[in-house]
């Protein structure tokens, strides 16, 4: 079942994908307006310069702490002055009918509130990875956007990247033969100890609540199955002033019920970022995998290796643009967005059970 309904997710993507719907969807219709809740470098650097790729989606309001920081990104971004809120004025959003969509881009253990008081709002949510910080926080995020009757998708981009959509229809596909394993390993150097990433209250945890997303996400999207179970290994030097409070390295792996196993990593403390599916007649692989731009796909099979140079355009001009248009193409269909809030959920379920193996030096069976 969990098979057929992630092909369905994919031939969603690539219906989504095609830029006749999109044309024939955004005639006549306004562009969805989105509040960006959060100046820090993604919102700021990352997703602000992309509106100008999106055809169905653009910016309308800014939440910030800081009013100067938020009028000189106002002024470049064309977002009237009535339309900048602090965290204290976040509520007052729900009498701005240019905001259709709130996009929190804040510090993980913030998410969880400020997708809540949104909905509260009446305002559909965007929400960046990791959904939250524990399952209990995305089952109460889930709930309250259900109350509300609106939508909650989390930014997974990878979902929209050409690449990473070829790589899952290829194993999708069968190139590969049967999957036999799955490779996923993401880190880089956190140079920083002054970090909130480094900071259990603002994290949630270490490196698996941020690149552990990717690997987590990347295992699951390569084989098409949910893990039955998980075991995992913390290595971490708790003098270094950095780890103090959450994890560096940690690795796992996942039994998933075809048989297949993926072997996942995540740390602060090394360069990597990789995804490698080999199957009984060959291998897909991905490296780098999920940065912002430059990923690069091969595939191999009866000892025939190529580089797949251009992958069919992803649903937008940029994975972060068709992320942004996917949103406002599922409020105007209807549909769930294939990145959901029950998205979210699955990987949280998944993640606590890595830390609750990681600790008791056990499998967990999820
Ligand atoms: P950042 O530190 O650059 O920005 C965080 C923002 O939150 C800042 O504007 C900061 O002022 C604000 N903030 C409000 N209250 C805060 C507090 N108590 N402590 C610290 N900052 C506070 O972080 P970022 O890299 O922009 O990450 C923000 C979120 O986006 C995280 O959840 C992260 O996982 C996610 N993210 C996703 C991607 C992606 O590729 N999808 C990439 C980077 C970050």
């Amino acid at each position: 079942m969990e098979l057929g309904r992630r092909d369905l997710l994919l031939t969603a993507a690539a219906l989504l994908a095609a830029p006749t719907i999109g044309r024939a969807q955004a005639a006549g219709d306004r562009k969805l307006g989105y509040a960006i809740v959060g100046l820090g470098y993604y919102g700021l650097n990352v997703i602000l310069p992309q509106f100008a790729n999106c055809e169905h989606s653009r910016v309308t309001a800014l939440v910030s702490g800081d009013r100067a920081k938020a009028l000189a990104t106002a002024a470049r971004y064309g977002v009237p002055e009535r339309s900048i809120y602090s965290y204290e004025t976040f509520d007052q959003i729900r009498d701005n009918p240019d905001v259709d969509v709130v996009y929190v881009i804040l510090p993980n253990s913030m998410h969880a509130e400020y997708t809540i008081r949104a909905a509260k709002a009446g305002k559909h949510v965007m929400c960046e990875k990791p959904m939250a910080v524990s399952v209990a926080e995305c089952e109460a995020m889930i709930a309250a956007c259900k109350t509300a009757g609106r939508k909650l998708m989390i930014g997974y981009r990878c979902h929209f990247e050409p690449f990473n959509l070829e790589a899952m229809r290829l194993a999708r596909s069968g190139a590969a033969g049967k999957v036999r394993y799955v490779v996923s390993e993401h880190g880089f150097v956190q140079r920083d100890p002054s970090k909130w990433r480094l900071k259990k209250a603002l994290a949630g945890g270490g490196s698996l609540m941020d690149m552990g997303v990717y690997s987590l996400q990347a295992a699951r999207y390569m084989t098409g199955e949910e893990p039955v179970a998980v075991t995992a290994r913390e290595s971490t030097d708790r003098s270094d002033p950095r780890f103090t409070e959450v994890e560096d390295m940690i690795a796992w792996t996942l039994n998933f019920p075809s048989g297949a196993i993926a072997t996942c990593q995540s740390m602060y403390s090394a360069n990597q970022n990789h995804v490698l599916l080999m199957g009984d007649r060959g291998r897909i692989e991905l490296e780098p995998a999920t940065r912002y731009d430059g990923n690069r796909l091969w595939t191999g099979r009866d000892g025939r290796e190529q580089e797949v140079t251009a992958p069919p355009a992803g649903p937008g001009k940029t994975q972060f643009a068709g992320q942004l248009d996917h949103m406002a193409v599922s409020l105007r269909t209807g549909a769930e967005p294939i990145v959901s809030g029950e998205e979210g959920l699955r990987d949280l379920r998944i993640v606590e059970a890595i830390y609750r193996s990681a600790r008791d030096g056990r499998t967990i069976t999820l």
